[in-house]
Order: C-alpha cells, then structure tokens, then sequence
C-alpha cells in the first residue's frame, strides 16, 4: 500500500466518522420498560411486575412501539378501571396498526392497568383491597394492591411519558356519554397544551375541571399526577354499562389517531371534534342510602335543576329518596343497573358553557 493510498484510505474513515457523528442524535436509543428493552423501530409487548407486600403481587400487561424517530413519549393508558372494556379493547387494534418503522416519537400501551379487577370483573374497586385504583395516586410501594399498582404505574409510565391520555368510560354499571376532562392546573402553557390534547381526541363533551388536587403527595388520579409532574394529560370517557360495542372501541381508536397526528408522530391532520359542547361546572351526586336507584332520565338529556333523575327504594321495596338534579345541564352519566349504596355515585350533571 503506498503512503498515497494510506491517506486515502484515512480520508475515507474521517469522512464516515463524521457523519456517524452528524447522524448520532437522530438515532434513537433503546427504551428500557421493566424487563424489556425495545429498539427503536420495533414493538415488544410484556409484563410490569408489581411486587407482593401486603398479599400477593400482580402483573401490568404493556406494549412499547419504539418509533425510528425521535419524539415524544405518548401514554396511553387503559384499564385503570377494568370493567371499562371499549379502551382496553381500542389499545389492542391500536397495537396492530401502528407502525414503528415510521412512528415519531413511542408510544407506551398499558393494556390492563388493573389486572386483579380485570379478572375479578369488579367496578370501580380492586377485589384485594376494595380501593379505587384512580383514588390513590401516586401510590405508595410498600402499600396495599391498588396502591402499589398506582405506585408501578407513576414511577414506570408517568415518569417517563411526555403525554398521556388515562381512557376510561363508563364503568359496569353507568350509562355514561362521551366526554373529556380538561383538568386545569393553572399554569397557562400546560393547560393550553392539555386543552389542544383534549380537544384533538375529540369527543363531543369537554368538562373544564379545575376541582383536583395540587397536592403531588395526594395527587389522587392518575391524569393529576400527570400534570402535577408538568405532563398534559387528559381523562377521556367512551363507553358505557360494560358493553363492549364497536361505535365506543372505534371512538377510542380514532381519539388516539387524531392525538398521534395532533403531535406530528404520524402523518396526517387531526380531526378534532367540530365544535365541541363545553361544560363549565359539573357535579356528582352521591347515593345518601343503600339500595336500589332505579333512573327516570337516560344518559344526555338536558335536566332542569330540581328535576328528579331516580328513585332510591330500600331492600324491602320501600320508597326512601327522588334524587334531583342540583341546576340545570347535561346527565353526562346515570346508574343504569339497580345496586346503590351510600357514598356512590348516582349521576353527574354538567352545565353548558355558554358560547
Ligand atoms: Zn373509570
């Protein structure tokens, strides 16, 4: 080899070190979730595992689609509540279409987050410790089932999420319509983030919710502690009475496709809700008694204030309470099935924003 060819040669390298140095911060690097580690371009599914403590442990079902470019971390979060079948169902096409050779950015799915309440079929609690799941976050590792959950779940996916959307819908036993809470925090540029976030996932009913918590020790709900952290998050409801019917899944599915494309992780142009209802105050209206609540109003009705929504008999078929309406607005959701019991929720009413 001569000296001239040796600089050639030696040319060459520099020439393609530099651009391995140009091209080095588009790479992506690999996303580490629990025990998998996903490189970019490529989808890996597992198990979150949640320690046993105070009984046993239990498993998160996961799905991370690791795009070939670099962008955001997107949440999407199902199951918290796991007799709400529409968004654990959406999750699972979702999975299927989403391509990760030309995704920006990761999606994380967790599929299941409540696994003891998926297979016990409960509503609104875990069968182990009879806590709501999206009461006690951020969780706490050395606590009780639902809390440990909530624990795993802060420390795994919030933390690592850009964005997350918590999907719920009504549990088992609401009839419920579709709509989205804009949690406000108060800090402007996270809220207008949250507010586009909502409004791309586009269902028709925006409730502007401005009751939760500051306390990030107490943050309560899962979406809270997303934004506690400087996260936008929104909760979004589609899906009713434990049904699992194709119009809710498909809601589901195009709420988070208008999301992907809102943040550029895909191509195309979201298509938010045309011109969305905005609820300005809502109220939930708890059951006072155990019994049975039977409703005299259906979901998305327009109720006067004063109006009687149901009727609370005791056991014995006896006449206890009419529930009303507190003021006038939407029935956003009712108890559709006959159980009440005293602290539960019977109905929740939201006023119409004016325009
Ligand atoms: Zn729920």
């Amino acid at each position: 080899m001569s000296r001239n060819q040796t600089r050639k040669t030696g040319g060459a390298v520099f020439v393609v070190a530099a651009l391995l140095a140009l091209t080095a911060p588009l790479r992506c690097d690999d996303f580490v979730l629990g025990p998998a580690r996903v490189k970019s371009g490529t989808v890996v599914s597992g198990y979150l595992p949640v320690p046993a403590k105070e009984g046993a442990g239990t498993e998160i079902p996961f799905t991370v689609i690791h795009g070939a470019k670099k962008g955001p971390v997107l949440a999407l979060v199902a199951g918290v509540h796991a007799y709400e079948y529409p968004p654990i169902l959406a999750l699972y096409r979702l999975k299927e279409t989403i391509d990760p050779k030309t995704l920006r950015g990761t999606v994380l799915m967790v599929h299941i987050a409540n696994m003891p309440s998926f297979k016990r079929r409960t509503i609104y609690y875990g069968p182990d410790d009879w806590k709501n799941l999206n009461r006690v976050f951020p969780g706490d590792r050395e606590g009780t089932m639902s809390q440990r959950i909530a624990a795993v779940l802060n420390e795994e996916v919030v933390k690592r999420a850009d964005v997350l959307l918590d999907m719920h819908c009504g549990d088992g036993n609401e009839a419920l319509i579709p709509y989205s809470y804009w949690m406000v925090s108060g800090d402007k540029k996270l809220d207008a983030r949250t507010k586009d976030l909502a409004l791309a996932f586009g269902l028709p009913y925006l409730i502007i919710d401005e009751s939760r918590t500051k306390d990030a020790k107490d943050s309560k709900y899962l979406g809270n502690t997303a934004i506690l952290q400087g996260k936008p998050a929104v909760t979004t409801e589609s899906g009713y009475l434990g049904r699992s019917d194709e119009e809710s899944i498909a809601r589901n599915v195009k709420g988070v496709e208008n999301v992907l494309k809102r943040l550029e992780m895909v191509p195309g142009r979201a298509e938010p809700a045309a011109d969305p209802v905005w609820i300005d105050k809502y109220e939930v209206v708890y059951s006072k008694h155990d019994g049975l609540f039977a409703p005299r109003v259906e979901m998305g009705y327009y109720v006067a204030g004063g109006q009687i929504i149901g009727t609370i008999t005791d056991y014995l078929g006896r006449w206890k309470e009419d529930v009303k309406a507190p003021f006038s607005g939407i029935l956003l959701y009712v108890i559709g099935t006959p159980p009440c019991n005293a602290g539960e929720p019977l109905f929740e009413v939201g006023r119409v924003r004016e325009k």
